[in-house]
């Protein structure tokens, strides 16, 4: 969504605290990409009709909660919600939006294999105004390194049928840091990265989010490394990947791996980082209800089987969730400032903390710190802004936040 400019906004005044927004959790994916580590199943047989009934149900049982709110983003994520039939998603879209009215950001995250001209054309007539593309990469042989089922050709004809279909919101994902075989050296996939990027910036892409290759523990490719080859690169090919994207991409990195042309930002991320409440909808949906008198954080069963017999029922009924916590204003804070500093957008720390109810004045020694370090800066106007520095040094930044809330 097409956000107002961020010099001069702080993040915290981006929305208003009766915003909040809903996420749909689809854990089905066609088969499993080599470095994955995310909730998600590869059943022979989507349940695509169950799964779907279970969605509505729990939007039946659960938004009541939320009703006084004022919705702003919907976003399917995933697994693959583009694995879900077209007639499904719409019906989803519509028990929302009828009952919650329209948000100003509607977002798909979609597979290019998935995309036909079709497609994309019914997802622009039943109100999505912003598609993400789980692209990864433009080299087909970092794509078959990866497991991605798409190739460069795939890619670039999804790119062009989203804009043939009117979207003009288009986001792209890109891994970088990966040794496809041992003839390519960390210098050869800096070159191949920086043609990633310059194609990603010719795409007319106004969005790229930029993950670095981490080896998840059990996934195939930690247990390739395990076994001796080098699959990612050295750190300073690294570090040099991560530096040249916000010019080589001719965008504005606005948090730790997200980059904007302009200001189209994802309001459904910058909701998250902000502290608007959510509803997740879904298996293994995550979910944050914040109000005057009571923060609560739940995540949704993991168990798909579990999730759809007690909600695809006669009589449907929430299953048991994975947890549920009650937050204290104290908690929420530090939260709150650390999402803030994943950003490069100015935040008030009092402010935050005021619309919470909590005390600033324990954070106040370790933000000072944090500028001291170059890590945050000072405004004129006495808000903050993490630094470069601070986003390369992002953990390191947390630490000393989370040392205000161990003092309290
Ligand atoms: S498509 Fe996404 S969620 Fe599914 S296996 Fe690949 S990386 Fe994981």
């Amino acid at each position: 969504m097409k956000l107002p400019n961020l010099p001069g906004q702080t993040l915290e005044s981006l929305f208003n605290r009766s915003d909040f927004g809903i996420y749909i959790h689809v854990p089905f994916c066609m088969r499993r990409c080599r470095y994955c580590a995310f909730i998600s199943s590869t059943p022979r047989s989507i349940p695509d009709k169950a799964y779907t009934r279970a969605v509505m149900h729990e939007f039946a049982l659960r938004h009541g909660l939320y009703a006084p709110l004022n919705l702003k983003t919907l976003y399917f994520g995933g697994g693959t919600p583009t694995m879900l039939p077209d007639c499904d998603i719409g019906e989803i879209v519509d028990a929302i939006t009828n009952r919650c009215g329209t948000p100003s950001e509607i977002t798909l995250e979609a597979n290019p294999e998935h995309l036909t001209a079709q497609r994309c054309k019914s997802w622009r007539d039943m109100g999505f105004t912003r598609i993400s593309l789980g692209i990864q990469s433009f080299d087909t042989q970092m794509l078959q390194f990866l497991g991605r089922r798409h190739d460069r050709q795939q890619t670039l004809a999804a790119i062009d049928m989203l804009h043939t279909a009117g979207f003009d919101e288009i986001s792209i994902d890109l891994i970088y840091g990966g040794l496809p075989d041992s003839e390519r050296t960390s210098s050869q996939a800096i070159e191949f990265w920086r043609s990633d990027l310059e194609t990603a910036r010719a795409s007319g892409a106004v969005h790229v989010s930029c993950y670095e290759l981490t080896l998840e523990p059990h996934t195939p490719l930690w247990t390739r490394q395990k076994r001796g080859q080098t699959v990612v690169c050295d750190e300073s090919a690294i570090a040099e990947m991560m530096t040249m994207i916000p010019q080589t991409l001719g965008m504005t990195r606005y948090e730790i791996s997200n980059y904007s042309r302009g200001s189209y930002y994802s309001a459904h991320n910058l909701s998250c980082w902000a502290g608007l409440s959510y509803l997740g909808l879904g298996a293994a949906a995550h979910s944050l209800y914040t109000a005057s008198n009571r923060i609560v954080r739940q995540a949704n069963t993991q168990n798909i089987r579990q999730y759809m017999s007690s909600l695809d029922a006669p009589r449907p009924a929430l299953p048991n969730p994975e947890f549920t916590e009650d937050l204290t204003p104290r908690t929420h804070l530090a939260e709150r400032l650390m999402c803030a500093a994943r950003t490069r957008i100015a935040f008030d720390p009092g402010a935050i903390a005021a619309q919470i109810g909590a005390d600033i004045a324990p954070y106040q020694n370790c933000l000072h710190k944090a500028v001291e370090r170059g890590w945050l800066e000072s405004l004129p106007d006495g808000k903050l802004r993490t630094t470069d520095q601070g986003i390369l040094l992002n953990n390191m930044l947390d630490s000393v936040i989370f040392e205000g809330h161990e003092t309290l």
